[in-house]
């Protein structure tokens, strides 16, 4: 039988470097030939050749409501019949903006923009722009999007700046990068000692979802905190994996439950406040975000920014998820997955750990949960490709990298959780 995909993918190779147009997509990490898709309704997708999968990436996090919702497909195809793009304001960009503000209790003002990169991006030049300090630090694992100055490794040492991940950054750019591993209080004291009235800010992934799901401990988070604080470095959480996703107030009003008065000073979102659309933002108090253009002098702009169906599929997810009951209903389900794919390890002695926060989870073929890069890197890459694919031919698709969270939307029933705690038994009998 021909492969639909297999046809697609040669195609697409021949327009698009690797036929992708976003590296993960191409299916390098573990091998074999990518899916294209043909459609998606609630919790399934069906790709080039009709076959159906569970869908637990949905778009990387965005479609917590599942493909296709009722409501959000009707606001999307209104907001269509109204104008694409304008490139001058609407109501519905202070009505998402307003939401958003009400959920994030750290932030005052946003700005809405089209990616997490752009987010990230500018969040970084703000922190800059309103400290004018130029350096900053990040932590290995965690993924900011693709800007220049965050496309950087360690350097040798503490005292020394980072270098380039990627051809095309110029080393002078990411020697203001500062690269520190994620968990490890005594490079953060150290650094702060060394490059404190120097550092812009910190920039950190609260729940790491780019090294599959690992969380800053409390501790760390608590730490983060003060020495920005003490040293006028500006703290920024990029939520943009985790914002509406691990709680309705992000992983910011996880930790600021354990920690009171815990708060951000700029935060970046993406992907669940578009609901698949491109929209992005960040934010924080008036004084910070009162910088930019066109009140300060930090320059940020976007021809899209705050597109108007951008903003009303986001809006129509917001508060579907808004809706008393949906993170209990999200979490409870997230947990039964994580339960189910836990047991089905144990029953076939494979050594394997899992966490989860609202519709987001992560599992690793180790015996204990990773605490930073080096130690998810430890996972057998060879098990999971066989784990990956074992569950692709069963239906189910996961992420095809092991250093990928997974998400769980309220379209999965407790039938697609049973057939994957299943399907991930069949497949732990061969590894
Ligand atoms: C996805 C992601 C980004 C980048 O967002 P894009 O919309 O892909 O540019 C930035 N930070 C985090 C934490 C992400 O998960």
């Amino acid at each position: 039988m021909s492969d639909n995909n297999l046809a697609l993918f040669e195609r697409a190779r021949q327009s698009i470097p690797g036929g992708v147009n976003s590296p993960v997509r191409a299916f390098r990490a573990v091998g074999g030939t990518p899916r294209f898709v043909q459609r998606a309704e609630g919790a399934y997708f069906w790709d080039a050749n009709g076959t159906r999968y569970i869908d637990y990436i949905g778009s990387w996090g965005p479609m917590i409501l599942g493909h296709g919702h009722p409501a959000v497909l009707q606001a999307v195809q209104k907001a269509a019949l109204d104008g694409f793009s304008f490139g001058a304001p609407t109501e519905r960009e202070i009505e998402l903006a307003e939401e958003i503000l009400s959920l994030y209790p750290s932030m005052q003002m946003l700005r809405l923009v089209s990616s997490g990169t752009e987010a990230t991006m500018s969040a970084i030049r703000l922190a800059r722009g309103a400290t004018g300090r130029s350096k900053f630090i990040k932590f290995e694992g965690c993924y900011h999007g693709h800007a220049d100055s965050l496309l950087v490794k360690a350097g040798s040492g503490l005292a020394t700046f980072g270098h380039p991940t990627s051809a095309g950054v110029p080393p002078e750019v990411a020697q203001h990068t500062l690269v520190l591993e994620y968990n490890n209080l005594e490079q953060l004291e150290e650094a702060f000692a060394l490059h404190g009235p120097e550092l812009a800010c910190v920039i950190i992934e609260p729940i790491a979802g780019n090294m599959n799901f690992v969380r800053a401990s409390l501790p760390f988070m608590a730490r983060c905190r003060e020495l920005c604080s003490r040293h006028g470095a500006l703290l920024v959480l990029d939520e943009v994996m985790t914002g509406c996703r691990v709680a309705l107030g992000g992983a910011q009003s996880v930790y600021a439950r354990a920690l009171p008065g815990f708060a951000p000073d700029i935060t970046v979102l993406g992907k669940v406040i578009g609901g698949g659309m491109p929209l992005a933002a960040f934010g924080g108090p008036r004084a910070i975000m009162e910088q930019l253009a066109p009140l300060g002098p930090v320059y940020q702009a976007g021809t899209l920014s705050g597109n108007p169906i951008a903003t009303a599929c986001g809006l129509a997810t917001l508060r579907e998820i808004s809706r008393p009951g949906f993170f209990e209903a999200l979490s409870a389900r997230t947990r039964t997955l994580v339960a189910g794919l836990k047991s089905a390890a144990a029953a076939e002695g494979v050594a394997f750990s899992a966490d989860c926060d609202g519709g987001m989870f992560g599992f690793f073929l180790l015996p204990t949960l990773p605490q930073n890069y080096p130690q998810v890197m430890k996972s057998d890459s060879d098990k999971f490709n066989k784990l990956f694919h074992g569950l692709l031919a069963r239906g189910v698709y996961i992420a095809p990298a092991l250093y990928e969270a997974g998400f769980v939307s309220a379209a999965h029933t407790d039938a697609d959780i049973e057939a994957t705690a299943q399907a991930a038994r069949e497949v732990f009998k061969t590894l």
